[in-house]
């Protein structure tokens, strides 16, 4: 994996009929729209993109962008580290006209000959790819704090609780009071 920071813009007048290959990497710290709706900013995002032009003269960006970040359980609100592995295709588009007229699988991005701006572009993609809730699998969420008094025997009268018959255990009243009315 070559682990070099991808270029800030593209020259997309050049990068297509070039035909190139674009490989490296950018910091999540530096995508601040992505990393406002997760945990922390850590991570980095690994990317691997083709531009070219197809056939029918698309400028194409096809490839693939990979990343693990961590996002906060809806659940216990820990963080949780979130992979996150897209298969890119998007073809820049000068108009949104243009744009609607794309096959549903090619995303696309409308931008005319202006340098193309690939961290926003990429930002874009792993945004759209966020689960809308994210919950830690069945079991792994960090334990509820409890905040229901002292543990018992803190206070050197434990469980049995001699002298505080009302606090033991609340259903036995009402279980009496049940079997009462059955008499
Ligand atoms: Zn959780």
């Amino acid at each position: 994996m070559n682990d070099s920071l991808i270029p800030e813009s593209l020259d997309a007048r050049k990068i297509f009929a070039r035909d190139a290959v674009v490989q490296g990497v950018w910091p999540v710290s530096r995508m601040q729209r992505l990393n406002g709706l997760l945990a922390d900013d850590s991570g980095e995002v690994e990317v691997d993109l083709r531009f070219h032009v197809d056939e029918q003269h698309r400028r194409l960006i096809t490839g693939r962008v990979r990343t693990q970040v961590n996002v906060t359980c809806q659940r216990c609100l820990a963080p949780m580290p979130l992979p996150l592995d897209e298969a890119l295709q998007m073809a820049v588009v000068a108009s949104e006209a243009i744009g609607l007229r794309l096959p549903e699988e090619i995303d696309p991005w409308i931008a005319g000959d202006e340098p193309l701006p690939l961290p926003q572009l990429l930002e874009e993609q792993l945004i759209l790819a966020l689960p809308l809730v994210s919950r830690h699998d069945e079991g792994l969420c960090r334990p509820a704090v409890e905040s229901v008094g002292p543990e018992p025997g803190a206070n050197g009268v434990g469980e049995s609780g001699q002298g505080k018959p009302g606090k033991g255990n609340p259903f036995a009243v009402l279980a009496s009071l049940k079997s009462g009315d059955r008499k």
